[in-house]
């Protein structure tokens, strides 16, 4: 379970919409399974189908989080044209078992839709996020 508000959900979608026609990514930090805020990061590898977070920029979002005394809830990025659901690189690429991997679609760009999951030595299992 993940949660946050109609406001982060809609700023992640906006982020989303400006990196097209590339997948955006970012860090989504709080408590427990409550996302607080959500940081936009550079995709590294400037495509439309994969994202790499620059190591640099995430080092320096993971000391804020300490000092500020927050966890990295999850993970977000995009998928442009395919569905919410992690693409063989993602799964090769999810170093974070206990991150929730949240993927936004812009397949209808009309219709944003995210999806979190939870990706584990290759397996992935879908987690129930709640947007208020
Ligand atoms: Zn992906």
């Amino acid at each position: 379970m993940i949660s946050l508000s109609k406001e982060l959900f809609l700023q992640i979608v906006k982020h989303c919409k400006e990196e097209l026609p590339d997948e955006a990514c970012g860090i989504l930090a709080g408590k427990g399974s409550a996302v607080e805020k959500a940081y936009e990061m550079i995709n590294a590898d400037k495509s439309p189908e994969n994202f790499i977070m620059d190591p640099a920029e995430q080092l320096k979002v993971m000391k804020e989080l300490r000092n500020l005394g927050l966890e990295m809830v999850g993970i977000y990025h995009s998928h442009v044209a395919s569905e919410a659901y992690p693409s063989s690189r993602d799964i090769e690429l999810a170093f974070y078992p206990e991150a929730r991997y949240c993927i936004v679609t812009l397949k209808d760009k009309n219709n944003p839709r995210i999806r979190a999951f939870r990706i584990k030595e290759g397996k992935i299992s879908e987690e129930e996020i709640s947007i208020k």
